[in-house]
């Protein structure tokens, strides 16, 4: 069975892409937590970051030097931002393919609730 994720890369449900390539795509957080609330996702499914293996190495790292592009598009590069993963129930996941969110467009708090 497909993962939501999986649906929106297929295109079978829609969302608001900002960003895509061969390895991931960006969409806007149909839930935003700020002005700008993206989800960075690598279209190959890893269930949660808990689970990667040495094997997703070059995936993880693409993700990761994706979010500077992706901030200079969006336009909050320069203010800032903040990168998280959450993972398991303690950690907040409910949907078990590994996504990055972007939030931005606000002074975020610490520590997060
Ligand atoms: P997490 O709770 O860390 O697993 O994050 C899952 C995120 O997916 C939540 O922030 C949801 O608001 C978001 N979400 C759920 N369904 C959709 C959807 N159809 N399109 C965009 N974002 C979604």
């Amino acid at each position: 069975m497909s993962t939501l994720f999986e649906k929106i890369i297929a295109r079978e449900i829609p969302a608001d892409i900002v960003y895509e390539d061969d390895i991931c795509i960006c969409f806007k957080d149909i839930e935003p937590q700020a002005p700008t609330h993206l989800l960075l996702v690598p279209k190959k499914v890893i269930t949660g970051i808990g689970l990667a293996q040495a094997q997703d190495a070059q995936i993880l790292g693409h993700l990761m030097v994706t979010i500077p592009t992706i901030a200079q598009q969006q336009g909050f590069a320069s203010d800032g931002f903040r990168v998280t993963i959450n993972h398991g129930s303690d950690g907040g996941q409910t949907v078990d393919h590994l996504h990055l969110h972007l939030l931005a467009g606000r002074s975020l708090t610490w520590p997060p609730g």
